[in-house]
């Protein structure tokens, strides 16, 4: 079934292009053991991440939904060891585990892991005058994604780069009966992204081993 081949095409991609070494299967497994959810990016949606972090430059990165600090890897190895990465997870079992895991990494030096809602945590970066992000990756819950985003673009620059992760959720974004509200978090983040004058945007579907999703994509100008 598609499915079924979908994984298999993933396994291949990840098979070629993918080093995940053992920080990262690990972080993933110690996620698993502790009873974390599955829901952390696939081998090659991090190096995808990673590559962004790199072709963009970023040095400073912000990320919204941590969970074992899996994604967290991938973006703290790419901006290099002057960069830095602030994380934050509303779960303070999973900020325990991720920090445990970029401690194994040997990351925990680039990396600020923020426990409690992100609707707060970047208000209160805001607040504080933070230095702008080149990178945001939002990841969290979906109901606030649009939140999110506009808090997002008070925390960047121009030519900052903004990353949504889930925004097709096998296909339900397009079913006008839907009342979930992740669906709607993601429709909302959406028509934010393509509406909003500060930045240019573009989404894409993605079928993989977590299923068929996808990613949004912006620019701040
Ligand atoms: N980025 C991670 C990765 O790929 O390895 C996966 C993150 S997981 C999809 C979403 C995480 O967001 C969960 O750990 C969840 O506890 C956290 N979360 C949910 N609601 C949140 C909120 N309001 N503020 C911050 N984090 C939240």
């Amino acid at each position: 079934d598609n499915e079924a081949r979908w994984r298999d095409v993933d396994s291949h991609l990840v098979g070629e292009l993918v080093e995940e070494d053992d920080a990262l299967v690990g972080a993933r497994e110690l996620g698993r053991e502790r009873g974390l959810p599955a829901i952390e990016v696939a081998p090659n949606q991090g190096a995808f991440l990673a590559l962004v972090a790199q072709m963009t430059g970023a040095r400073r990165v912000l990320e919204l939904g941590t969970l074992a600090g899996y994604s967290t890897i991938w973006l703290a190895r790419a901006v290099g060891p002057e960069g830095r990465v602030t994380t934050v997870e509303l779960d303070p079992r999973h900020a325990a585990v991720a920090r445990e895991n970029l401690d194994r990494a040997g990351l925990a030096y680039r990396v600020d892991v923020e426990v409690g809602p992100a609707l707060d945590v970047l208000s209160d970066l805001v607040d504080a005058g933070s230095d702008p992000y080149d990178l945001v990756f939002i990841d969290a819950d979906k109901v606030n994604m649009a939140a999110y985003l506009e808090l997002a673009l008070r925390l960047t620059r121009s030519g900052s780069v903004i990353v949504g992760d889930n925004v097709v959720r096998r296909g339900a974004v397009v079913d006008p009966t839907s009342d979930d509200p992740s669906v709607l978090g993601a429709r909302a983040f959406l028509h934010a992204l393509g509406n909003d004058p500060r930045l240019e945007a573009t989404a894409l579907q993605t079928v993989g081993s977590k299923g068929w999703d996808g990613f949004a994509i912006a620019r701040v100008c």
